[in-house]
């Protein structure tokens, strides 16, 4: 049921962090891989890391045509295209009053136009093969606001909207479409934000039922579960793996 053997999937953002832990999980369950990101020698050791499973490509997912022919040469190396995670991301951290469009749009463009263009450009694919899974990496500030972060917020709470439209219209294609929403977790994402926020990493600690930080491999079984046919009927849906902090009154 969770065999991904045959099985080929594109991560964005596969270089590190959340990405990587979910690469190893899909790795691990047979599936072949291709990764992007902009860094070359962070894309080089994480394909190093997946063994002889996975290939990299560099490319810049705001880039409109970059990021469809990315898709694209994912498909044709590893022969077709069966999982994609859009799991790129970046955030500002600063107050909503200071905030130039440039910034705003750098985040929109990073964490939410580039899942839309990628799953966009999967489709053919995936409807070719006769179905494919999307998983879709959102956020607490998918459900909660934060007020450092006015641009991260929208983006993460559209890409459970951008989920919800994509599986409605592709559920005839056999493609599910779900999104995680990952709590606070151990990465160069959240190292940047408990630099600027000192207080960051014990108020985590205490508001988090489960007492810890989520690690990169707390990511794998999702990943997973959500590529695999385990998760045939599942469409549609936001899953938080975060530690209970989600359903903390
Ligand atoms: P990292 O900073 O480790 O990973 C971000 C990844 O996105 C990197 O692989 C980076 O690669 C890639 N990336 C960023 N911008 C671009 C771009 N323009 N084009 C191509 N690739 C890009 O952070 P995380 O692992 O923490 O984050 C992964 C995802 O998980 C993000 O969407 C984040 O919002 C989300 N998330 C993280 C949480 C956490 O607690 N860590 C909590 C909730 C959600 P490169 O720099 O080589 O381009």
């Amino acid at each position: 049921m969770f065999e991904l053997k045959g099985r080929a999937a594109l991560v964005t953002g596969g270089n590190g962090g959340i990405g990587l832990g979910m690469a190893q999980g899909l790795a691990a369950a047979g599936a072949t891989l291709a990764i992007a990101g902009r860094d070359e020698k962070k894309n080089a050791a994480a394909a190093k890391e997946l063994g002889g499973r996975a290939i990299s490509i560099k490319v810049d997912l705001r880039d409109e045509n970059a990021c469809r022919a990315a898709v694209d040469q994912a498909a044709q190396k590893l022969g077709r295209l069966d999982i994609l995670v859009n799991n790129a991301g970046t955030n500002i951290r600063k107050a909503p009053q200071d905030y130039t469009l440039e910034e705003w749009r750098l985040v929109l463009d990073t964490n939410l136009t580039s899942a839309f263009i990628a799953s966009q450009a999967a489709y053919p694919h995936m409807k070719r093969a006769g179905g494919g899974k999307i998983i879709n990496i959102g956020s607490m500030m998918s459900i909660f606001g934060v007020s450092f972060s006015p641009a991260y917020g929208p983006s993460k709470g559209g890409l459970v909207q951008l989920t919800k439209s994509l599986a409605t219209a592709w559920a005839k294609d056999n493609i599910q479409v779900n999104a995680v929403l990952p709590g606070w977790i151990d990465t160069e994402l959240t190292r940047g934000a408990r630099r600027q926020v000192p207080e960051l990493h014990d108020n985590v600690l205490r508001r988090t039922p489960a007492g810890r930080w989520g690690t990169m491999e707390d990511m794998a079984g999702i990943a997973v579960f959500l590529a695999s046919a385990a998760s045939n009927f599942v469409t549609g849906t936001a899953i938080p793996v975060d530690g209970g902090y989600s359903v903390l009154g």
